[in-house]
């Protein structure tokens, strides 16, 4: 499950699996689908994640 943290007041979407931090939901859902399949990272995926 993805899990939703507040930091600074701004909304941010983890993936529970690799610990990417991302803005969008979509992103995050992306990439713990993708890590759970393959338990690995997609870079194309994670290019997208944010440092908050
Ligand atoms: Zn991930």
């Amino acid at each position: 499950m993805v899990e939703e943290v507040i930091i600074n007041n701004k909304s941010y979407f983890k993936c529970e699996e690799c610990g990417f931090v991302y803005e969008e939901r979509d992103w995050s859902e992306k990439c713990e689908a993708w890590c759970k399949e393959n338990h690995t990272c997609s870079l194309k995926i994670t290019k997208h994640s944010v440092t908050p």
